[in-house]
């Protein structure tokens, strides 16, 4: 088993002062690391019967697509306007570096179906938030939410309340 924080590249004041980044590109590189990564994102959720893995752009897309394979259910991608071509849900929301909105199809997922949320980091809730928003204008059952990062001291988790929250490595 890899130490998968060793592949995790700290960036100070990116991508502005005071902002200490997480960098995962190391860890994609690496295709030991980003296999026991994807594996262990999935691994909770193995057995509880996910219809979806749903993302938002872009790097939850690296992970959604392995770990829907890995749990034997399709994808679902949730993108920034002007992306998605058919009807859509909206949700306008802020991030730690700005506001924005995201958007998926109004029938990516059908009502019932049995959803796992990804994404590579969650820090301030703000995008995995929006997320469930919009899942439950689709009426899905979100199981869960998976991480590969946590920031710990940014609050992000209380934002997902009810819903189970797992990541992989915590930063406190
Ligand atoms: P939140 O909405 O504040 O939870 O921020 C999470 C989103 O911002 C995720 O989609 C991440 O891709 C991105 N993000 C925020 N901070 C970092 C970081 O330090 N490294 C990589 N991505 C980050």
């Amino acid at each position: 088993m890899l130490d998968l924080f060793d592949f995790i590249r700290e960036i100070p004041d990116y991508p502005k002062p005071g902002i200490l980044f997480r960098d995962i590109t190391p860890m994609l590189a690496n295709p030991d690391a980003l296999a026991q990564a994807a594996n262990a994102m999935a691994e909770p959720f193995l057995g509880k019967k996910i219809d979806i893995v749903a993302a938002a752009e872009a790097r939850g897309f690296i992970f959604a697509a392995p770990i829907a394979m890995a749990l034997g259910a399709g994808f679902v991608p949730i993108r920034k306007p002007g992306k998605l071509p058919f009807d859509l849900h909206s949700f306008a929301y802020e991030l730690e570096y700005g506001t924005d909105e995201l958007q998926i199809h109004v029938d990516g997922v059908k009502p019932g179906q049995r959803v796992l949320l990804v994404d590579d980091l969650l820090a301030t809730g703000g995008t995995i938030e929006a997320c469930c928003r919009l899942l439950e204008k689709c009426d899905a059952q979100i199981v869960g939410c998976s991480f590969l990062i946590h920031l710990a001291q940014l609050g992000g988790e209380d934002r997902l309340n009810p819903y189970t929250c797992h990541s992989v490595l915590t930063y406190d």
